[in-house]
């Protein structure tokens, strides 16, 4: 097949497709309250009724899944390669300098909620499909574009989809970067808790949200002296900021750090972490000293790949499994934090719960952990490979596959990879202020879209 008229087919689809995008971008489809007919908030089920008017228009069959999720194909019998999108979005948020619902297009760039994340791939693939389709390129297989509206709330569209219908036997999501994400690591989310009362240690905060390496935390305590505590601040021999104020004969110690997604620990520096190893270094009273330093010993500051608590793992397909100590507080006589874990393919969730309780456990606290297994679809498999192989016929860029610690669209699909569309270099600010696609990428990401389909549904391997 000459893709060639396919690609000059979309390029003569770019208004409509801006157009488009800009009409989905209206609908603030972000989670609301639940109502009659609409499970994630009456603006995402607008929005999926929209994109599968749009789908009707342009002569595909489309399927409403419970309201959770759609389906548009114009191919007969069961199709071989799914593909899917997201039409929800997370709030605007603040900073905005362009009206986040009103797309604007400015030096090639389209802005608004959701451009890259994840309407306007979105949008390419249903221009990919019609360009398949008006020009009748010939298929083997088919193909179908599956719209989700839960992405960004846990994914509970897909789990409902996989109840009601069979999903595809291989599928990709353009919701993450090229070239292809074929491995997400497994994740383990612990709370754990002691109790504990203390004449010294007054209060303790660090962290607010499990799957982030705090920036920030604080401590106030009694009873011990400035001097005491600046002679520890050296030996704790910390990267992070300390500062002392005194608050009414207590003393309050801050400690400034860098903040860094769970997945990727190394490039903060965790101000919890430093600060717990300072307190264990304080002749603070019993139990406090002995949670403390057990705390400071099974997972100690600038360990984040888990080995201290002998959790570590590591292969060469995956990397490194990554522990971050995320929140921990101390308030009404009782200690109670999480931790995060991502690991490699090479361990499953129960077998690195077990370690971690045990750690935990030894440290003096009480934990309650559960997971996720990683996901992998073997970067040699025929369906990478074809994928990839599209990547580099179209951009003229190196394809090579990517392991990650976050999750995606795909986690625990069979099958599933993620393909695009952000590239490296590119911030598209996704989830911040100002999101935007460039137009270009809009075009270029449907053309990658229709060869990779052609490529996938003529396979004679798949
Ligand atoms: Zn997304």
């Amino acid at each position: 097949m000459n893709m060639k008229n396919v690609f000059d087919y979309i390029d003569s689809m770019r208004e409509e497709m801006t157009k488009t995008l800009g009409e989905l971008i209206l609908h603030p489809s972000f989670r609301q309250e639940p109502e009659e007919g609409a499970p994630y908030g009456r603006p995402a089920r607008e929005c999926l009724d929209f994109a599968l008017e749009i789908c009707e228009k342009l002569g595909f069959k489309t399927e409403n899944v419970g309201n959770r999720a759609g389906v548009a194909s114009f191919t007969d019998g069961e199709p071989l390669l799914g593909i899917l999108a997201h039409l929800d979005v997370v709030p605007a948020g603040d900073g905005w300098t362009l009206d986040p619902y009103k797309a604007t297009i400015r030096d090639g760039k389209l802005y608004g909620r959701g451009a890259m994340d994840d309407k306007g791939p979105a949008v390419s693939v249903i221009y990919a499909t019609k360009a398949l389709k008006d020009l009748g390129v010939p298929l083997k297989h088919g193909f179908e574009l599956i719209l989700g509206t839960d992405e960004e709330c846990g994914s509970s569209d897909i789990g409902y989809f996989r109840e009601h219908r069979k999903m595809p036997k291989w599928l990709f999501t353009p919701d993450a970067s090229y070239p292809l994400i074929n491995i997400e690591k497994g994740h383990i989310g612990s709370r754990f808790t002691a109790t504990c009362e203390s004449e010294k240690l007054i209060s303790l905060h660090g962290g607010k949200t499990i799957n982030a390496v705090p920036a920030a935390a604080c401590a106030v305590v009694q009873g011990i002296s400035e001097s005491e505590i600046l002679k520890s601040i050296e030996a704790a021999d910390c990267t992070v900021e300390f500062s002392l104020t005194e608050e009414g004969g207590k003393i309050r110690i801050d400690a400034r750090g860098v903040s860094a997604h769970a997945s990727t620990p190394d490039v903060g520096d965790n101000a919890l972490t430093a600060l717990i190893k300072l307190l264990s270094l304080l002749p603070l009273d019993e139990p406090a000293k002995t949670l403390l330093s057990g705390l400071a010993r099974e997972f100690p500051y600038k360990d984040t790949d888990g080995s201290s608590a002998g959790i570590a793992a590591n292969d060469d397909i995956s990397g490194s499994l990554t522990l971050v100590l995320s929140i921990l507080d101390y308030e009404k006589d009782m200690f109670s934090g999480a931790i995060d874990i991502r690991f490699p393919v090479c361990e499953t969730s129960e077998s690195v719960c077990k370690k971690l309780d045990a750690a935990l456990k030894r440290a003096g606290f009480d934990a309650r952990s559960n997971g996720s297994e990683p996901h992998c679809v073997p970067s040699d498999s025929p369906f990478v490979r074809t994928l990839i192989s599209a990547y580099e016929s179209v951009t003229g860029k190196k394809g090579e596959c990517i392991a990650i610690g976050g999750g995606t669209y795909v986690h625990g699909i069979p099958g599933g990879v993620a393909f695009g569309c952000e590239i490296e270099g590119e911030d598209n600010r996704i989830h911040g202020a100002d999101e935007f696609i460039r137009v270009d990428a809009l075009i270029e990401n449907a053309k990658i879209f229709a060869e990779a389909i052609v490529r996938v549904c003529n396979s004679e391997e798949l």
